[in-house]
């Protein structure tokens, strides 16, 4: 159906051996939209990525691609589906030149100098193991596939974590034009922050479940400090 999300979580339970971390969680991210899912250290908001990429299988619940039930497909499989999976930690192989990493998810060499093009900073470390490039350049080697090659939707967890305010913007801008060219965003971030000005939807997530979901225009302070503290 043409208003049925791109991802969706529906009743999901899921954690690790015997501790419950996430316990019923429902979400909708719809196309061509940015929700950002917020919550305080150790809430499940990685848990939920994980749910989300197919890294992690629920105990409970589904997970939806396009309406169609994948909760029993692989992270390679739903990759190939259309979801890319931005890990906490970036998700880049350390040991693989800049390249190499680029040819994992764009093994044709017109798409990679598209990259490059845009992005003349990985140009010139096309042949440095990523893992001795900084953080920030790490992180847009992580999402600079996704530009050339928009997935249906991009799941990112704490892309701002450990990286200047400068590349911060960056990244947000890839969102932003993701976005406008129809992708399902679900952002992961710890802290509000740049979030907040990108999102159309806020999703707040306390003690394995949702609080609180709505528009970005229904987000003030007072909600933000409740949600932080747990009242919502
Ligand atoms: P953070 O910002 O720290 O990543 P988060 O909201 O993403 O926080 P999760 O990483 O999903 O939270 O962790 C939720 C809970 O699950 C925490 O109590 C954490 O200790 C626990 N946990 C996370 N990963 C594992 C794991 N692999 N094995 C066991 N427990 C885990």
């Amino acid at each position: 159906a043409g208003s049925e999300a791109v991802l969706r979580l529906e009743g999901v339970v899921a954690g690790y051996g015997d501790v419950t971390v996430l316990r019923g969680v429902d979400l909708a991210v719809p196309a061509g939209s940015v929700v950002a899912l917020l919550g305080a250290n150790g809430a499940g908001k990685s848990t939920a990525c994980a749910v989300a990429g197919g890294t992690l299988r629920p105990t409970a619940g589904r997970v939806l691609l396009d309406g169609r039930d994948v909760t029993a497909r692989s992270a390679f499989q739903r990759a190939r589906d259309g979801l890319y999976l931005a890990p906490e930690g970036r998700g880049v192989f350390p040991s693989l030149t800049v390249e190499d990493n680029l040819t994992v998810w764009l093994p044709s060499a017109a798409d990679r100098r598209q990259v490059y093009e845009r992005l003349p900073r990985l140009a010139e470390r096309r042949g440095v193991p990523a893992g001795a490039l900084s953080g920030g350049e790490q992180q847009i080697l992580a999402l600079a596939p996704a530009l050339v090659r928009p997935p249906r939707v991009l799941v990112a967890d704490e892309p701002s974590l450990g990286l200047a305010p400068l590349v911060v913007a960056q990244v947000f801008e890839m969102f932003g034009e993701l976005r406008d060219r129809g992708v399902a965003l679900l952002v992961v971030e710890e802290k509000a922050s740049e979030v907040l000005a990108l999102a159309d939807t806020v999703a707040f997530m306390g003690n394995g479940r949702l609080s609180w979901t709505g528009p970005r225009a229904e987000v003030d302070e007072d909600r933000l400090t409740s949600a932080y503290l747990g009242l919502a």
